[in-house]
């Protein structure tokens, strides 16, 4: 039915009518207390996202659980909104001429910014793209365990919240190292607790429910510690933390979620 919608009236009708189906939600919400970096609509709160789990609570993971958190008119999260504010003065610093980007799993947000610039190349891929409809079509089917570049191919990679949900999470930190350019960058966010120091992980734990239990979404392998550095530095990068973020109340941000910049 969608599909039929979307032949029959064009895109440009389809937005319009969107905007309005929203608009009473966004006159209710509107406000002068907060501001999304992304779309720029003012509020007087976000809407609630995430799930609460006792593991989660257990080990205070940064980026997990239920928060108010969500824009009610792009639907960006606290995560896609550190991004896009972190990405706006890296970039500037940053892209030289010709200027690669790799975005596993984008955000529709981060990724109608990115496919804007000009000097940049921008690659999206998925892993889980199977069956998922995704919001656009030039996201390629990549494996982040066997991604199809040669060595020092990128600038910079983007993977925000993937490495928690990949099995052999090293052979992905591997493949990121071996495609990024010396002295190229990748921002690699994962939920992460900063009491754990060992992170935790089973690859007995299948199931979702177990999985949920285990390690606070069904579709989650491992929760990760402060373990999760040495991780990427046995691969070869280095590893800074970056949270030095004005107006992150204002915007929105987690004030305990770090941009975890890896070079090689
Ligand atoms: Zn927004």
């Amino acid at each position: 039915m969608e599909k039929l919608i979307r032949k029959i009236i064009p895109a440009q009708v389809l937005k319009q009518f969107r905007l309005l189906l929203q608009l009473p939600t966004l006159i209710l919400h509107r406000g002068a207390t907060y501001q999304c970096p992304i779309c720029g609509y003012k509020s007087k709160n976000w809407y609630v996202i995430g799930r609460d789990s006792n593991v989660y609570q257990k080990w205070q993971v940064i980026s997990g659980g239920e928060r108010k958190a969500g824009c009610y008119k792009c639907h960006s999260t606290d995560k896609e909104r550190l991004l896009y504010i972190y990405l706006q003065d890296f970039l500037k610093q940053n892209v030289t001429t010709h200027y690669q980007i790799l975005h596993f799993a984008p955000e529709r947000g981060i990724y109608e910014f990115l496919s804007k610039l000009s000097n940049v190349e921008y690659i999206t891929a998925d892993l889980y793209s199977e069956g998922f409809q995704y919001f656009a079509k030039k996201i390629k089917p990549i494996d982040i365990l066997n991604i199809p570049f040669d060595n020092d191919f990128v600038d910079l990679i983007i993977c925000n919240h993937v490495l928690e949900h990949i099995p052999d999470d090293r052979l992905a930190m591997n493949e990121l190292y071996r495609v990024l350019k010396p002295g190229g960058h990748a921002i690699l966010q994962v939920p992460i607790s900063p009491i754990l120091e060992k992170t935790i992980e089973d690859s007995s734990i299948t199931g979702e429910e177990e999985r949920t239990e285990a390690f606070g979404q069904s579709d989650h392998v491992r929760i990760y510690g402060q373990d999760y550095f040495e991780r990427l530095k046995s691969v070869g990068f280095k590893v800074m933390k970056i949270n030095s973020f004005e107006n992150k109340e204002f915007f929105g941000l987690n004030p305990k979620e770090s941009i975890l910049l890896a070079t090689k």
